[in-house]
């Protein structure tokens, strides 16, 4: 079995290779190395200069211009104008922390808790999603008393120390610490079951039983609801029950990570826990929420809130802010105005039937899963379900030559994740399957 990869390693640019991309970039990788250090990470094998963008579109300092099917972040489309308009409008009239009564923070607020369950109905705003899973580690200590925590075996949930614990895939030379249990990925194509979600409750049971095992009290299950750096697992809809119950009978809370999955992205509903039919007891929010403005938040029960505030002074001063808010309120006018949720679910099935067509064709790609306009293009080698990175490394170059940005996931890097703005047209997904088709026909 191929070696499994840490998620900033996949398709990284090695900085000793400098050498002959011409004197501009070499100048500049130079400069970002002096300064960034051994912290930067820069993708492709040639490095692009971004200078501008605009929709699904990106554009280099050569005025090239890139379909971006790999941004969740300006997710409804780059530089928005209506929320380029919001932040602008906010910047220039006041923007201070959370100390005072807004207006627009209030709207904000009650129109985003407005699409949860009501019990969900206490928000703390944070301004990324790694602050977003740290809160919600911390408030699930405090409610359950508990300290372990159950994750997926290549989970990503951000960059705090805490949070690091809990992202085996960010991990280079260590292994979980001992709070720490993992559960494989619900990965039906590796492993076919007819019951993807007993197995998955199966393997949460024996984690909490091994943490208690050793003296560790469970504290909850913590899950980005698509799986997305395990390698994108959608289906079936409705599998993550059983694990919830597993969870809710041992104590714990269910933590859903909708850093990735929510704000429609799924084409069926904001959020990636709704498809599964479950109701999670804090969800935790970044990226996409403000489209590109650090925006996040964590999303819970009043009963969960209060015992943490009771013995801990929490103040963000930045989350929440009336810029933030501004761009939230707009984010949320977009998805609405323009049907995004639908054109989400509408694109994402054209582009996951062309995709399988594509994979007719193309014996390197074992598998296409996907929820909406998020999906996972898994290459294996060919007649095997053996992982193969380099078909996809591959892919994401030729793909960037040919003006097409994609990235990839799972535990092995094998998995181009297809996650494209919601505006994405049909039009955008055809060239996008052409050039795909193409480019590997040419290997
Ligand atoms: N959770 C998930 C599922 C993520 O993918 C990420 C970021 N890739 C985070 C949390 C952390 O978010 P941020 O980088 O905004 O801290």
């Amino acid at each position: 079995m191929a070696n499994t990869k840490q998620i900033l390693a996949l398709n990284r640019f090695d900085a000793r290779h400098a050498e002959g991309l011409g004197a501009e970039l070499e100048s500049l990788i130079a400069r970002r190395q002096a300064t960034f250090g051994a912290s930067s990470v820069l993708v492709y094998e040639r490095p692009i200069r971004m200078v501008r963008a605009e929709g699904v579109w990106m554009f280099d300092a050569d005025g090239r211009r890139y379909l971006d099917v790999y941004n969740n972040v300006a997710s409804v489309g780059h530089c928005h104008p209506r929320v380029v308009d919001a932040i602008a409008k906010q910047a220039a009239t006041l923007n201070t922390n959370t100390r005072y009564l807004y207006d627009n923070v209030h709207d904000y607020a009650e129109r985003l808790l407005a699409t949860f369950p009501g019990e969900l109905s206490n928000i703390v705003f944070t301004c990324t999603g790694s602050e977003s899973n740290d809160l919600a580690l911390r408030l699930t200590n405090s409610f359950t008393g508990g300290t372990g925590f159950v994750v997926t075996e290549t989970a990503y949930h951000g960059n705090t120390e805490a949070v690091t614990a809990v992202s085996p895939s960010s991990f280079k030379t260590h292994t979980v610490p001992p709070h720490v249990r993992t559960v494989p990925a619900p990965d039906l194509y590796r492993h076919p079951t007819n019951d993807v979600g007993s197995r998955f409750a199966e393997d949460v049971t024996s984690a909490i039983a091994d943490l208690e095992r050793n003296g560790v009290k469970f504290g909850g299950l913590l899950v980005d609801s698509i799986f997305s750096s395990d390698g994108i697992y959608a289906d079936p809809a409705g599998f993550l029950k059983q694990a919830v119950d597993v969870v809710r009978e041992a104590g714990g809370l269910v933590i859903s990570d909708e850093v990735q999955p929510g704000f429609g992205r799924t084409g069926s509903g904001m959020w990636g826990f709704q498809r599964h039919s479950v109701e999670p007891d804090i969800v935790t929010m970044g990226k996409p929420m403000g489209n590109g403005f650090p925006v996040g938040g964590v999303v819970t029960r009043p009963e969960i809130l209060e015992p943490f505030c009771a013995t801990t002074g929490y103040f963000n001063t930045f989350g929440g802010n009336p810029v933030a808010a501004a761009a939230g309120l707009a984010v949320l006018d977009v998805i609405e105005d323009e049907g995004l949720i639908e054109n989400a679910n509408q694109i994402g099935g054209q582009l996951r039937a062309g995709l399988r067509q594509i994979a007719g064709r193309h014996p390197s790609i074992g598998d296409v899963r996907s929820a909406g306009l998020f999906i996972g293009i898994e290459f294996s080698l060919p007649g095997t379900t053996d992982p193969d990175a380099a078909a996809a490394s591959y892919a994401i170059n030729a793909l960037k030559e040919r003006g097409v940005l994609i990235g990839a996931a799972g535990a092995y890097g094998n998995v181009l994740k297809v996650r494209p703005p919601l505006c994405f047209s049909r039009d955008n997904a055809d060239l996008f399957l052409e050039t795909l088709d193409a480019v590997l026909s040419e290997r």
